[in-house]
């Protein structure tokens, strides 16, 4: 299987016959071995007669994935991700806000070598109340995890498919997907798409999001930057208060000998003493994180390393469980 596609559907029982079309009519010219995987992430409306009807008309291509209940969109394309088996993996929108003619152009850069094409819609068909939030968050991913794209939000990307295994989504972390790849090694490039206004059914989602990404963002931060090795961030906030506990402490006693100001008398020593024992505290803890560390990754067979290619060597297969 050369290409998956997967799109999440809630509630878009009219959007997902013509998502089937204009996936088909961008997709059949090219040639390749492709299924559509198109999950129910329990729909309340006439979606999933309609995903079965898709799937019994064109069983070659269509698979679909029926969740109990909705359990949001990350966890949807999770799901549909889980189950594909294309050699690339294009993540999509059901309520054609995304447009598949953009996909021919996404698997030919993927051709061209990049492990990851993110779409960026430039020209956004959303109110300014959503564009908005959506660029400062933007904004602040990029900078944070050093990753710089302008368009987080936008779900129509394509990846290969290593460098997407081994990732657990949880919460609304499907966006951070192009920052995991990239703490992989995989060459990410972006690449303009075209977006339409909403014609039928509504959106999901309001301001909410923004937070829970921003909360997201810390995980992501976390897992992307010290997952490895956590006391080099604990440990380091650890000494640096330590340092800042022994500066207060030598100027209270400088102010002691020098001018006989009493050192208990001074507010700052309490401080001080508090922040030494935080200090200590904070490598204990990163002490702990590091045996956690070690337990994620040994248990589960996790390198610490991945490869991009082999030469005179047979490729070692690795077992890519999250
Ligand atoms: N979606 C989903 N589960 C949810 C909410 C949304 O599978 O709980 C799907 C929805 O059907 C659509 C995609 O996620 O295909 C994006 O949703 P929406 O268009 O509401 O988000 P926006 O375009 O406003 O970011
Ligand atoms: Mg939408």
């Amino acid at each position: 299987m050369d290409l998956s596609i997967v799109a999440p559907v809630y509630n878009e029982e009219e959007n997902v016959p013509l998502l089937h079309q204009a996936i088909t009519a961008a997709v059949a010219p090219l040639g390749l071995e492709w299924e559509v995987i198109l999950v129910d992430d329990g729909s309340s409306d006439g979606s999933l007669e309609v995903l079965r009807r898709l799937a019994a008309e064109d069983p070659a291509h269509v698979r679909v994935i029926e969740l109990r209940r909705n359990f949001g969109q990350t966890a949807a394309i999770a799901a549909g991700i889980d189950y594909s088996c294309g050699e690339v993996v294009v993540l999509i929108d059901a309520d054609l806000q995304n447009d598949p003619a953009d996909i021919p152009m996404m698997l030919e850069k993927i051709n061209a070598g990049y492990d990851v094409v993110s779409g960026w819609r430039i020209s956004r068909q959303d109110d300014l109340s959503r564009r908005l939030p959506s660029r400062l968050a933007n904004g602040l991913i990029s900078s944070v995890t050093g990753v710089h794209l302008h368009d987080y939000g936008c779900t129509l990307k394509a990846y290969r498919r290593e460098v997407i295994t081994g990732f657990k989504l949880y919460g609304e972390m499907h966006r951070f997907i192009p920052v995991y790849a990239n703490s992989v090694g995989a060459r990410i490039i972006e690449m303009p798409v075209r977006h339409h206004p909403r014609r039928f059914g509504k959106a999901k989602y309001g301001l909410e999001r923004t937070v829970k990404v921003i909360l997201d963002l810390f995980t992501v931060k976390f897992l992307s930057s010290y997952a490895n090795k956590p006391i080099y961030l604990f440990g380091g906030a650890g000494i640096v208060l330590i340092a800042l506990a022994l500066l207060v402490m030598l100027y209270l006693f400088v102010r002691r000998v020098f001018f006989g100001v009493p050192v208990l008398g001074s507010p700052f020593f309490q401080m001080s003493t508090m922040i030494a024992i935080l200090g200590f505290q904070s490598i204990l803890m990163g002490l702990i994180a590091e045996l956690l560390a070690r337990t994620y990754h040994e248990s589960q067979g996790k390198p610490t390393y991945t490869v991009r290619a082999v030469i005179n060597l047979e490729p070692q297969e690795r077992e890519s469980v999250g």
